[in-house]
C-alpha cells in the first residue's frame, strides 16, 4: 500500500539538501531532454496540500467543456467528441479526445472505455501513416480538470531529439504550425472516424 502523503513527504525530503531541493534527475542527462543539465536548479519540494484543491468542475468550480459543448469540435457521436485546439501549437498534430458527459477516466463503463481505445487506435494508426509523423502519442493527465480529456499528439518525423515524455516541453519552444497544415491533419484523424460518428459541421 502507499505511504501517507507526509510519510511519503518526509521519506523524500531526508534526501533533499538543505532547502529541500531534490538531486537532477537522470531524464536531465537524455538526449531527448531540451536543456543543458548544467543550467538547472530544482525547486525544493513542497509539502501536501490535503485535500487537493478541486479542478475545474468539481468542488463547485465550473466546467468548461460542459459550458461549451460544442467548441472546437471538428467529430462527434453520441458519447464523444473530437477537437482541436484553440490556439495553434508547435506540433504537426494535436487533438483532444473527450467524452461529452461530465466523467473521468474512472468514472467510464466498460462500453464507454472500449469506445476510448477504439477511437484512440483508429486516430493513432491514421496519423501515424501520414509522413510528416514520427508518432502519435496518446496521454491523460487530468490535474487541472475533472472532464476528461485525453490528449493525443503527434511528433514531427525525423525529430528524435522530440521523442518521448519531454515531447510537451519542446512543443513550447516551437514556432507555431500553420493553422491550414493542422486543420489537414486533422481531417485525417476526422476521416479514421467517419463510420463512428460525423464530422463536426459547424
Ligand atoms: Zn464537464
Amino acid at each position: 500500500m502507499p505511504e501517507t502523503p507526509e510519510q511519503f513527504y518526509a521519506r523524500v525530503l531526508a534526501q533533499a539538501d538543505e532547502q529541500g531541493r531534490l538531486p537532477i534527475p537522470e531524464q536531465a542527462m537524455w538526449e531527448i531532454f531540451p536543456f543543458e543539465p548544467g543550467s538547472l536548479i530544482v525547486k525544493p519540494l513542497e509539502a501536501p496540500v490535503l485535500p487537493e484543491p478541486p479542478r475545474a468542475g468539481e468542488g463547485g468550480l465550473p466546467c468548461w467543456r460542459c459550458a461549451n459543448p460544442d467548441d472546437g469540435v471538428v467529430w462527434a457521436n453520441e458519447r464523444w467528441v473530437l477537437t482541436g485546439f484553440a490556439e495553434a501549437l508547435g506540433l504537426p498534430f494535436a487533438a483532444l479526445l473527450m467524452p461529452r458527459a461530465h466523467l473521468d477516466l474512472g468514472d467510464l463503463d466498460d462500453t464507454m472505455a472500449a469506445e476510448l481505445g477504439v477511437i484512440a487506435v483508429r486516430v493513432t494508426r491514421a496519423v501515424e501513416a501520414l509522413d510528416g509523423i514520427g508518432r502519435v502519442h496518446v496521454n491523460k493527465w487530468g490535474d487541472g480538470g475533472a472532464h476528461l480529456h485525453v490528449f493525443l499528439l503527434g511528433r514531427p518525423a525525423g525529430l528524435v531529439q522530440l521523442r518521448g515524455s519531454c515531447l510537451t516541453l519542446w512543443e513550447e519552444m516551437l514556432p507555431r504550425t500553420p493553422p491550414h497544415l493542422t486543420d489537414e491533419t486533422l481531417q485525417v484523424a476526422v476521416d479514421a472516424l467517419a463510420d463512428l460518428g460525423a464530422p463536426a459541421t459547424g
